[in-house]
């Protein structure tokens, strides 16, 4: 890119044009000096490192110097020159400078260095400007590019399903409800029931809990698609893995069965952290000095190794005989908690797993039943200090056994009537899971409440900004 006119403040850092003049824009990090002249740190969003910018007092005079202070955006254009200091390559002679916008340091939050990542959250309208929030969703843009980049490369279709639906995919019932109706003066039916033909769509509908319904239906059409888009649960879960809005990654893939599935989850995530390896390094080096010194390490070690597979039934053995004590009791038939699919990554297999064949009681109507009548096609991720990454299956594909299912759970039929159909017309068998885009930015970033990986988190009691 051509330096002289808005330079970015990342390839500046990496030139050697020096006597060349730039134009530089940024946020004021730091500003210090002395009665000759000023040092001011500038940072511009496009890498963590800042430039500097040399300032001579006599030249701007000591009002204009004064008003630059944490937080100012400014416009300076001036000469590269190499740097005399430590830790920097080049810095900038200031020939002018453009003050855009003051912050009054008696009244701007991110006066000093070193707030506690709860604080920020308070303020989570200003925190991107820290290095750790910049770094973070930085981090964030290039996961989301590469796993447009890993499905295009092989040949899957980005669909889009519907964010209003009538379904509930996971039958769990924590759905956000959405209506026009006015709530202080709701129609009734003549039963006493809430109208809800006079609603907008004409029935009761709520903001979806995955798109993996409809991304069934484009499986059957396109034949590898994938989701990407947002998510709701209204589940009241406080927990750092958990958001009310989340973005979920669904890819669905006719003629795939349990094992390819459990590849494909294992290839696209191993190529997601390679490519943040690859990419994002500066950020990734950051996050490693500041909060945790393993991040790197890990995220080498889950790329150069094999994930291992097992069944449920296997690792419900391990956890009974571990002789661990848990919070949760584990049995056959137990839905596994955080703690144990962390104590089977993180204790005892020293690496990521993959768990298949769960009981079909805790696991959704659409999995594709095992001949023991007991257990189903599933297979989730775990991955260490996170848990659950992954949850995914072979689906179902013959409209009895289905039926079977729907019926013995009394789910109503109405609403996914559509879906039952694909089993009647060229039925295929096919499988698919759901990646959780937090989840793995909260892996790669190392982070470790979920809260941090997402710029404006949507918690219960919380959804200011
Ligand atoms: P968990 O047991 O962790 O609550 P789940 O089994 O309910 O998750 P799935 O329905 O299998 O989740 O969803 C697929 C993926 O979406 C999960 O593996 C996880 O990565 C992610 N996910 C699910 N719920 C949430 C949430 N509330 N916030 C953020 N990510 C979530
Ligand atoms: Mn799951």
């Amino acid at each position: 890119m051509a330096i002289g006119h808005k330079t970015k403040i990342v390839d500046l850092l990496k030139s050697k044009d020096f006597g060349s003049t730039v134009d530089v824009k940024g946020w004021v990090r730091t500003s210090r000096g002395n009665k000759y002249v000023s040092f001011i740190h500038l940072n511009d969003g496009s890498t963590i490192n800042n430039i500097q910018i040399v300032a001579d007092v006599e030249k701007f005079g000591e009002d204009l110097l004064k008003q630059i202070t944490t937080g100012a955006c400014i416009h300076v254009v001036g000469k590269l020159v190499e740097s005399q200091g430590q830790g920097q390559t080049c810095e900038v002679q200031a020939d002018t400078i453009e003050i855009y916008g003051t912050a009054d340091p008696l009244t701007y939050p991110l006066q000093k260095k070193g707030h506690s990542l709860e604080f920020l959250r308070e303020i989570a309208y200003l925190r991107p400007r820290t290095n750790t929030f910049g770094a973070v969703f930085r981090i964030r843009h290039h996961m989301a590019y590469a796993i447009h980049k890993y499905f295009n490369d092989h040949g899957f279709y980005y669909f889009h399903t519907p964010i209003i639906t009538t379904s509930d995919t996971e039958g769990a019932g924590s759905m956000f409800q959405v209506s026009t109706l006015d709530m202080e003066k709701l129609p009734h039916t003549e039963t006493g029931a809430v109208d809800y033909s006079q609603d907008f769509f004409g029935q009761a509908t709520n903001l979806t809990v995955s798109g993996q319904l409809e991304g069934e239906l484009g499986a059957m059409a396109l034949g590898a698609i994938y989701t990407f888009g947002p998510t709701f649960r209204a589940e009241n879960s406080n927990t750092p893995r958990h958001l009310a809005e989340f973005w979920m990654i669904e890819p669905e893939v006719a003629f795939n069965d349990n094992d390819d599935n459990q590849d494909l989850a294992e290839d696209f995530l191993k190529y997601l952290i390679q490519y943040a390896l690859d990419n994002c390094m500066d950020d990734i080096q950051f996050l490693n000095d500041m909060f945790d010194k393993e991040l790197i390490d890990r995220l080498k070690f889950v790329v150069a190794n094999s994930f291992k597979r097992l069944a449920y039934t296997e690792a419900v053995e391990i956890l009974e005989s571990s002789g661990h004590k848990f919070e949760f009791p584990v049995f056959w038939g137990a839905d596994l908690q955080s703690e144990h699919e962390r104590y089977l990554v993180e204790k005892h297999f020293k690496c990521p797993v993959i768990l298949t064949d769960y009981p079909k009681e805790i696991k959704s109507f659409y999995m594709k039943q095992n001949e023991d009548g007991k257990t189903v096609r599933a297979m989730d991720v775990l991955f260490p200090k996170i848990g659950e990454i992954i949850g995914g299956s072979e689906r179902e594909t013959d409209y009895d056994k289905l039926m079977t299912r729907v019926n013995e759970l009394g789910m109503h039929t109405d609403p996914i009537w559509w879906y039952l159909e694909t089993r009647k017309f060229g039925t295929a068998p096919h499988a698919g899971f759901g990646l959780g885009f937090e989840r793995l930015i909260l892996f790669v970033t190392g982070m470790a409440n979920i809260r941090d990986v997402i710029p404006f988190p949507r918690t219960p009691n919380n959804a200011e900004f």
